[in-house]
């Protein structure tokens, strides 16, 4: 029996060498199937190729930005592939399932006065389709564990993911222009970009800079492992769970802490704040430690240094030149 399954949509190139360097990282052969989540009869040929435990359900599009000028893309990848997913598991009785929210379900005038943010915070009133997608899974996750109590559901809210593993051989490859800050940082630093655009110097936080929770992949990879051995042990409602550090740094901390991780000085200017956007997010993570037993353990220059080591050997990303 296998213990989970790596889905991913066929629209996005999946890098071999990112498979292959996991592979040498863990020593162990990993099973990789490409597909598009939202072809039912991929799914089934799946379902019935492989006997699964658990699904934790990580495909979707994320770019914050992109999904407020492309909202119909957001909607029919992230909702659409998770219903076809969610009709499948059904129809094949796996019903143990980890799902990767995220902090921008939170309801934008929750957000902004009552930080952190906690999961009895109010969610739905989102800023972006990319929040309203996350928020509407959820919704159909709760609703599916409504007419069938079976279902063992944990629904992880994460806050910013950055950072890189840290031998330096699997970290973000974005195609084309970043949307998210730290990859945008990380190529500054290594001269494939001339500066950073600062999306708003206006914003009511400490610096006038927008203010997240960043936390470190392989914390975050961490917390899916806690949620699956919860659920193992556990059959109650949907779990939902912050999954952050509880620490909040604005744009601009994060360029002095990655200049003083990667000893190059990072130019930026500030620019328009970006559609979507809010000023400040940062989770109330109590929670996840009460339950999950877990908590966030690396810190931001952490998060620098794995960045960095990452982007500096591998300044192509997993492709040996840039064209
Ligand atoms: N940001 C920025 N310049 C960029 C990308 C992001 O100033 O090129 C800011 C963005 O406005 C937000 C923070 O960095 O305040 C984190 O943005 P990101 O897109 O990484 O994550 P989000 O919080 O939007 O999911």
């Amino acid at each position: 029996m296998l213990d989970m399954i790596l889905l991913c949509l066929i629209i996005f190139q999946i890098h071999q060498k990112s498979l292959n360097r996991v592979e040498k990282i863990i020593n162990k052969k990993v099973i990789f199937e490409k597909g598009d989540l939202r072809d039912i009869d991929v799914l089934k040929n799946l379902f019935t190729k492989y006997k699964f435990d658990s699904v934790i359900h990580f495909a979707g599009l994320k770019a914050v930005g992109e999904s407020v000028s492309n909202p119909l893309k957001y909607y029919d990848n992230n909702v659409n592939g998770t219903l076809k997913l969610l009709e499948v598991i059904s129809l094949f009785g796996c019903k143990k399932i980890v799902f990767s929210s995220s902090a921008t379900v939170y309801d934008e005038v929750d957000a902004a006065n009552y930080i952190p943010l906690s999961e009895q915070n109010k969610t739905g009133k989102t800023t972006n389709p990319y929040g309203t997608s996350k928020y509407m899974i959820e919704r159909i996750l709760e609703d599916l564990y409504v007419s069938d109590n079976s279902f063992q559901i944990a629904i992880l809210r994460y806050f910013n993911p950055v950072g890189a593993h840290e031998s330096g051989t699997i970290g973000e490859d974005p195609n084309g222009i970043p949307n998210n800050l730290m990859p945008f940082i990380a190529q500054t630093a290594v001269g494939k970009r001339e500066f950073l655009s600062v999306f708003g110097g206006d914003y009511d936080t400490h610096d006038g800079t927008g203010v997240r929770d960043y936390i470190h992949v392989v914390d975050l990879a961490i917390a899916h492992i806690k949620a699956i051995e919860y659920l193992n042990k556990s059959a109650t409602k949907p779990l939902v769970v912050n999954i952050g550090t509880g620490k909040g740094y604005s744009v601009l901390d994060m360029v002095k802490s990655f200049s003083k991780a990667s000893g190059v000085e990072i130019p930026y200017k500030i620019s328009q704040r970006r559609a979507g956007d809010i000023a400040k997010c940062y989770a109330k993570p109590s929670f996840a430690k009460e339950i999950l037993g877990w908590e966030a353990k690396k810190t931001l220059e952490d998060m620098c240094v794995d960045s960095w080591r990452w982007q500096k050997e591998n300044p192509f990303g997993y492709k040996q030149t840039d064209c």
